[in-house]
């Protein structure tokens, strides 16, 4: 059934949280997205890209001074190999599991299904063994198949290819990853990319095994990272957090300072709701994460539909970033930018108590007072501190 008669309607907590589907909406085509495009689109590949990605091998990294050096390299790349060792696994076949395909999973589906006639207790359970894994949040919400890729690439030409997912998928269980607080405040730098890498290797674990747990189950489950669809528009479907003008979804226990990854299952669940709590309403006076980025690939003013190329989502009102001047400037560096996530007055340890009092100005009609106490926040911390050298 084509979109739209096969989507659930948009309920009023997706728009507050910041997800406002319009008339002109198309599902995205992950041969679109910035990385997929750095491979076949003239637009984006260079020089610089081909670097960027040859650099996760130790005899392509550059070395340039604090940050940039070879233990920063080495330990970015180190914390990435779980990850590639998953996505590397089925390359002959163009299969990048994890990225640009679903996770292949590894435990056949138990012949006999795990009776359940209580799914809010499952989806408790479902929790409580996210946590077991390791996950840092989760939320469940319906497979809504907007926000699914229309189509998986093959990475042996970057063509389109089928997901290949099994019929009658019903939920996805959505996971955060809790980036390390103490590497992000170094980006932009080569060491600051152990925090993403070292999620994704989590990332991979974790829903590798999660997805055998419930496959042992009786039950269906495709293991994903950035594959196979949009994890935002999931993430504040499941009532994890909420849109922000940085791109990233903020939650209240670590602001955007997370990675999120899925599994699609077909488990009784009950599904969480959008949890709108004021975030919108502090980017709308905020703009430091725009007047942070050096590329001016961040949005001003008020969330929109207007696009400036193919690799983002169309028909979607919501902030909506550049990634033709992101991703480029990622490339330059040889590693992941994240100033938009640093600088973000909601990246913060909440455990402190006075971060959630700033939480709860933040959120409420004292945004503005907030805002200002927060007006030195996110300072770069230099790598070679980190190291304990400086
Ligand atoms: S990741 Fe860096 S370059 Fe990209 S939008 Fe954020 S600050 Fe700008
Ligand atoms: S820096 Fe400000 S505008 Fe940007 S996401 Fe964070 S709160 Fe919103």
């Amino acid at each position: 059934m084509p979109w739209p008669q096969n989507t659930p309607p948009q309920r009023d907590g997706d728009a507050a949280a910041g997800i406002e589907v319009t008339d002109d909406f198309e599902r995205f085509s992950q041969r679109n997205d910035i990385f997929t495009r750095a491979f076949w689109d003239k637009r984006v590949k260079s020089k610089h890209t081909m670097k960027f990605f040859s650099s996760y091998r130790m005899e392509a990294a550059p070395r340039r001074g604090d940050g940039f050096s070879q233990r920063d390299f080495a330990l970015r790349n180190a914390a990435w190999l779980i990850s590639d060792v998953v996505s590397g696994r089925r390359a002959q076949e163009g299969i990048r599991e994890g990225f640009q395909a679903a996770i292949r999973p590894d435990t056949p589906v138990a012949k006999e299904a795990l009776e359940i006639d209580n799914p809010a207790r499952m989806s408790a359970e479902v929790k409580r063994i996210a946590k077991f894994f390791g996950a840092d949040l989760c939320g469940i919400t319906d497979l809504d198949e907007r926000w699914i890729y229309t189509a998986r690439v093959d990475t042996r030409d970057m063509s389109e290819a089928p997901h290949d997912l099994p019929e009658g998928l019903t939920s996805v269980i959505v996971l955060g990853h809790e980036m390390d607080k103490e590497l992000v405040a170094t980006y932009p730098s080569a060491l600051a990319g152990a925090a993403t890498g070292r999620e994704y290797s989590h990332e991979a674990a974790i829903v590798m095994q999660f997805a055998a747990y419930i496959r042992n189950l009786g039950y269906e489950a495709v293991p994903s990272m950035n594959d196979t669809g949009l994890v935002i528009p999931f993430a504040v479907k499941a009532g994890l957090g909420e849109y922000a003008r940085n791109q990233m979804v903020i939650t209240p226990e670590f602001g955007p300072r997370l990675r999120f990854s899925k599994i699609f299952t077909n488990l009784p669940l009950t599904h969480d709701a959008p949890q709108p709590q004021g975030v919108k309403a502090f980017c709308d006076i905020c703009t430091k994460c725009a007047d942070a980025c050096p590329v001016k690939a961040l949005p001003y003013g008020p969330p929109s539909t207007v696009t400036a190329n193919v690799s983002a989502i169309k028909g979607v009102r919501k902030w909506t970033s550049n990634a033709e001047k992101c991703f480029p400037f990622w490339a330059k560096m040889a590693s992941d930018c994240a100033i938009c996530m640093r600088v973000c007055p909601f990246n913060r340890d909440y455990s402190k108590r006075r971060n959630r009092l700033w939480l709860n100005l933040a959120l409420g009609p004292m945004r503005k007072l907030a805002l200002r106490l927060a007006a030195k926040h996110g300072q770069r911390r230099k790598p070679a501190e980190w190291w304990g050298k400086a």
